[in-house]
């Protein structure tokens, strides 16, 4: 699966203050969304709360170079246009020399056009990204999303010709999606190249839609192992395309363990998708190097030592040594150390020793 060529993805640190606008633009509520649980947050944002987050911000950043100020909440453009230009100007005022390096919003595909672009440039917005979520109609519908895939593929195609960073959230494992609808958004992302994406496995939340249909029986989930499976393929892909992947799974947060009903949150879902890919590369490194994964009718053991890159040993080991446990049940016992050589994700198989 994963035999590409070799590359270094080591991301640049990038920082945002996030200021939520949870719901005020959205012209309704979406199956699985509750915006006040995810963010812990449901107060209202005015200009005078910009500057002060903004201030504070400033005294306490070294770095403000590589810091954006944030709208998050999901349907930025949609809101009243007056209140959208007064976030936008009290955030204006913090960007330029010493100060922060742009402006940065989400918002729905729907609620893009060339008037809207022209507003957001003006005030210093680089970035927008859109809630995709899904790329098919049939996932957009059930999920009440009230808008089309077309939608997603003439915002993005609006916003990369007026020169803005271009982002797509993606949320996995919808009501009514399945593995080929996963794979297939993946695809349709890849062609449509966005600058960076946002990878979201489902959480059912709740006081949504998708938590009634999940109590009433009708929403069935795929299973964790498969979500992971998927996820990490995902970012492997987005990477080596050159996107780059800001988040993979939910951030850990008290109020979405509290407010979780089912679906696909782990505190650091992320590090099980390296993980994963990892696993995926030893195996097929083990298998070149001749070293059977299946159980073996010998009963052999094999001893092996690889190599991956400093920063990825852990990875390599797995989440509590998840990757050392799956190759032990397969009879490989593995050592894993780290050379600076070696790229994201590589794996090289450096000593094999057969134990009877
Ligand atoms: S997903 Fe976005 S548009 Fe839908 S309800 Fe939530 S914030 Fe609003």
């Amino acid at each position: 699966m994963l035999q590409r060529k070799r590359y270094r993805l080591w991301a640049m640190k990038h920082n945002n203050i996030s200021i939520f606008v949870t719901h005020v633009g959205c012209p309704h509520m979406c199956a699985f969304c509750n915006q006040h649980t995810i963010t812990g947050n449901s107060q209202i944002p005015h200009a005078q709360d910009v500057r002060r987050i903004c201030s504070k911000a400033l005294e306490q950043i070294k770095d403000p170079e590589n810091t954006e100020i944030a709208f998050f909440g999901g349907s930025f453009t949609a809101v009243p246009r007056e209140y959208m230009i007064e976030l936008l100007e009290a955030a204006n005022a913090y960007l330029g020399e010493g100060k922060f390096s742009g402006i940065r919003i989400s918002t729905r595909p729907d609620y893009i056009d060339d008037e809207v672009l022209d507003i957001l440039k003006r005030y210093g917005v680089t970035s927008i990204e859109i809630g995709a979520q899904s790329l098919n109609d049939k996932v957009l519908d059930a999920n009440e999303r009230g808008h089309s895939t077309l939608d997603i593929v003439n915002a993005c195609k609006l916003i990369k010709e007026h020169n803005f960073e271009l982002g797509l959230q993606l949320m996995v494992g919808l009501y009514r999606s399945d593995m080929d609808i996963e794979l297939e958004n993946m695809e349709k992302v890849l062609e449509i190249k966005p600058d960076t994406v946002r990878i979201y496995p489902v959480v059912v939340l709740k006081g949504t839609k998708l938590a009634q249909l999940f109590k009433a029986g009708k929403y069935h989930l795929i299973s964790m192992d498969d979500v992971i499976d998927l996820c990490s393929k995902m970012l492997y892909e987005f990477e080596n395309a050159g996107i780059k992947v800001l988040k993979c799974g939910l951030h850990a947060s008290e109020f979405v363990e509290r407010d979780m009903v089912a679906g696909y949150y782990h505190p650091a879902f992320r590090e099980l998708c390296e993980s994963r890919i990892i696993r995926e590369n030893m195996s097929n490194a083990f298998r070149k190097s001749g070293i059977p994964i299946a159980e073996n009718a010998q009963g052999q053991r094999y001893h092996v030592t690889c190599a991956v890159s400093p920063r990825c040993i852990s990875a390599a080991i797995g989440h509590k040594k998840a990757n050392s446990e799956h190759f032990l049940k397969n009879g490989i016992n593995i050592k894993v150390v780290g050379d600076e050589k070696l790229s994201k994700y590589e794996v090289e198989v450096r000593d094999v020793r057969v134990c009877i």
